[in-house]
């Protein structure tokens, strides 16, 4: 009997084979054609793998079955935080209408945001309704034209787990969401069910499959009602390394952690929070998205190893800093808080191994403009080199070149050092 199968072996190897699918046709047929000798089975199992070895080996080396290596890529975009302070709010009314519009805060680095595939800001703010009246610090309440601005300036995912999501309690909290929803801007970091709190947020762009998770330190004070712990996300590391572990498994390409966390004003993270970055890196992230201290960091870029041996490199964006706020030196806060940074990371995946490379992270420094037009107070996010290389703008005057100028070699020096440290 066994003489049957080889033979039926050996006529098979002599067919042509051309593709990985007749591969499989053709172990199909010899497990098919075994399963009719039954007592033959047993014996011949052990040859059979030996010979199917042989004959794969043979098969690659005289056709072609791989696929052509192959890669795709995809850009994230990153900015830190989106504040809504007291003096903010009247700059998008229109009393002629009695209406809100934010578009002038974003219209200058629109064009940049919208080349992101992915397009993530903190949103530090509820947008709690008018009836609760609008508010700055220190309990935010901010109008939804603010959700419609984001939406229109390319911003696609926000982070809602910070420091003020409960400032107008859970029924901000879920007004906020549905606004969100409604606009179709992806929220992450708070919820209104635990099964939506376990579900983890995956956006696909170009083939790479991104997972979103957000948490922050506390929410000043204000309790999370028991009953509905879920509502914000914390840093809790135990919970956040099994959620990354949870979306490693389910098929992440790139795992994405929002962390609201660090010292305010203070330009470079702690020891404490390197340590913990660096543990959800080695637990399975690959983006860390640091925000709340109000001031731009260092970012650095780690190589960890894999359970399985294989190198992976993570980004750690300690703090994006302010994208837009009402805070500068000029408003009483210290410097660097009316700067932030526009991260434009590439990400690249590469098949058939699907691994993820980043080759390249630019930084783009933002500057807060804050300007009377028609005596009222106005706000706009510049991206700073676009404006020194024009220097064109009926807005700007002179010092304030002389400061961005001043700020555009500060901040690529400061938000490079850990990278420079680093020898390549
Ligand atoms: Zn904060």
């Amino acid at each position: 009997m066994f003489r049957i199968i080889l033979v039926c072996l050996l006529m098979l190897l002599l067919m042509p084979l051309s593709s990985g699918d007749s591969l499989q046709a053709w172990q199909k047929q010899i497990y098919d054609h075994t399963e009719s000798f039954p007592h033959a089975a047993l014996y011949t199992l052990q040859q059979d793998e030996l010979l199917m070895q042989e004959m794969v080996s043979m098969q690659s080396q005289h056709y072609k079955t791989e696929p052509e290596p192959y890669t795709t890529s995809a850009q994230f975009i990153a900015v830190g935080d989106i504040m809504m302070h007291s003096p903010q709010v009247p700059s998008g009314y229109d009393a002629a209408t009695d209406t809100y519009q934010f578009d002038a805060f974003f219209r200058e680095v629109a064009p940049i945001l919208k080349e992101g595939d992915w397009v993530y800001g903190n949103l530090e703010t509820p947008l709690a309704g008018r009836e609760r009246g609008f508010h700055g610090y220190p309990l935010f309440n901010a109008p939804d034209e603010l959700a419609d601005a984001l939406k229109q300036s390319g911003f696609t995912v926000l982070s809602t787990a910070n420091n003020h999501s409960l400032d107008q309690g859970i029924e901000g909290l879920r007004r906020t969401l549905e606004q969100l929803q409604d606009k179709e801007l992806t929220a992450i970091g708070t919820h209104l069910s635990l099964e939506d709190a376990n579900d983890i947020t995956f956006i696909k762009q170009h083939d790479i499959n991104m997972a979103f998770l957000s948490y922050t330190y506390g929410t000043n004070g204000i309790p999370i009602p028991e009953e509905m712990a879920y509502a914000v996300q914390l840093i809790e590391e135990e919970r956040i390394i099994q959620h990354i572990q949870t979306a490693v498994a389910q098929q992440a390409d790139v795992v994405t952690v929002a962390l609201h966390f660090g010292a305010e004003y203070v330009r470079e993270p702690s020891e404490a929070q390197k340590e913990l970055a660096h543990r959800f890196i080695q637990a399975g992230a690959d983006i860390i998205l640091g925000s709340h201290p109000h001031v731009v960091h260092p970012y650095e870029v780690v190589t960890t190893t894999d359970e399985d041996g294989h190198p992976r490199e993570g980004i750690i964006l300690y703090s994006l800093g302010n994208f837009i706020s009402n805070q500068g030196p000029a408003q009483g806060t210290p410097m660097y808080t009316d700067v932030g940074i526009i991260f434009n990371i590439t990400i690249e995946k590469s098949f058939p191994d699907h691994t993820i490379t980043f080759p390249t992270i630019e930084s783009i420094p933002t500057w807060v403009h804050k300007f009377y037009d028609n005596g009222k107070r106005q706000y706009r996010v510049l991206p700073i080199e676009t404006f020194l290389a024009n220097k064109d703008d009926s807005f700007l005057r002179e010092d304030e070149y002389t400061l961005m100028e001043r700020y555009m070699k500060e901040m690529d020096e400061h938000v490079h050092q850990y990278i420079l440290e680093t020898p390549q």
